[in-house]
């Protein structure tokens, strides 16, 4: 059996390696690095892919969810509502912006923010809700959407986890993640459900103005050369990036579907397992599995993981401590509410392998070898 890997970037590049050689070459050929046909031809394409008016590609996620919240022209101290159960991104440019993160915490049993959470974390000052669309599915947009008219409050959605997956209103109206709010951002780094061979990232938004703005501050605040109508930032994707995504997003529902189908193979082998508590699947939204996250009860978390790394099987922990627990935030004094869902999280999950590559064989062993670390108790 092939060696089992957190994910298996190099088979998949085999796959079609024709293609992205052929991309390469292309750029290379073109002697356009920067900006040009490749860039402006991803952008186009990926819109069209998420039916939204406006992509505009940039360096990374991070560079993503700033700019998207520089665009909003917020004031020092506006809050932003995110999540404590998450990667950082979205909490730390607020605090480099000079904004305040209010953390939130998450439900249990889908990982994600809900509308209690924020309901709770409103004040005269929240001015965005930054909802995290984790391990490949979303937030119930529809009742974050109705909190944001209620009270006047932008959204951006982080869609790092989750570019791709179907979101289904209850009129049947479907959109993709991250089109549903003002904003929406994701990143390209290489282990996410649509990654480059290298760093990149993209904003999304339905609203022109917005769009203009944001593709403005990505540019030094230019419009025309050297003439700079704001501060701005350097956040570009590069030509090779923007080609090898143009090869990789055709391939996007494909490699989502090959996530789901090592993901029902996971929730149909492992539901008899007590012990352990399988990822719950909202119903209002597709998953796309960017993670498979189990909760591991009885403190035996690090035990079992332990246990699977000495069969090889490598395992990771996403995310190991809650961002209002992290000294970078020590400062932050605007969390009134308790954060404990995120805390126990912490000390219960574990993400088993996922990716496009994993085969029958690989996942009837770790299927297997779970089973035998709690037989063995
Ligand atoms: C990966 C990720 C980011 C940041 O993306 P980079 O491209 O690494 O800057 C932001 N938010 C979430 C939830 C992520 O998973």
């Amino acid at each position: 059996m092939k060696k089992i890997q957190m994910l298996d970037l190099g088979t998949q590049y085999l796959n079609i390696q024709t293609e992205i050689d052929n991309a390469i070459k292309r750029v290379i050929d073109s002697a356009q690095f920067i900006r040009g046909n490749e860039v402006e031809s991803f952008e186009k394409e990926l819109a069209e892919y998420l039916g939204v008016k406006n992509v505009i590609a940039c360096g990374n996620g991070t560079d993503a969810l700033q700019i998207a919240l520089m665009s909003l022209d917020l004031d020092k101290g506006d809050e932003v509502i995110c999540p404590s159960f998450s990667f950082i991104s979205g909490a730390e440019v607020t605090g480099l912006l000079g904004l305040s993160p209010v953390f939130v915490d998450v439900d249990y049993d889908s990982f994600l923010t809900t509308k209690e959470h924020i309901l709770k974390a409103i004040t005269n000052k929240t001015k965005v809700i930054m909802p995290v669309h984790l391990f490949g599915q979303g937030v119930e947009m529809e009742e974050i959407i109705k909190i944001a008219k209620q009270y006047n409050l932008y959204i951006i959605e982080d869609n790092a986890q989750a570019l791709g997956a179907d979101y289904s209103f209850s009129n049947g109206e479907k959109k993709k993640l991250g089109t549903i709010g003002n904003i929406g951002c994701t990143s390209f780094f290489p282990s996410k459900n649509l990654g480059c061979y290298g760093d990149g990232g993209a904003v999304f938004t339905n609203d022109d103005n917005l769009a203009e703005r944001i593709r403005l501050i990505a540019n030094h605040g230019m419009k025309k050369k050297y003439s700079h109508e704001r501060i701005g930032v350097n956040s570009r994707l590069d030509s090779l990036q923007a080609a090898i995504l143009r090869e990789k997003l055709k391939h996007l529902d494909e490699y989502i579907f090959a996530r789901q189908q090592a993901a029902k193979y996971y929730t149909d082998n492992l539901s008899s397992c007590t012990g352990i508590v399988l990822p719950r699947q909202v119903w209002y939204c597709e998953h796309s599995y960017h993670q498979y996250t189990i909760k591991v009860l009885n403190n035996q978390r690090d035990a079992l993981k332990d246990y699977l790394q000495q069969k090889d099987i490598p395992t990771a922990i996403y995310y190991p401590q809650a961002l209002h627990k992290q000294q970078a935030f020590a400062t932050i004094q605007s969390n009134k509410q308790a954060i404990e869902v995120s805390e126990q999280l912490c000390n219960q999950v574990l993400s088993l392998p996922m990716h496009t590559e994993l085969c029958i064989e690989q996942l009837e062993y770790i299927v297997k070898s779970i089973k035998q670390f709690f037989e063995e108790q």
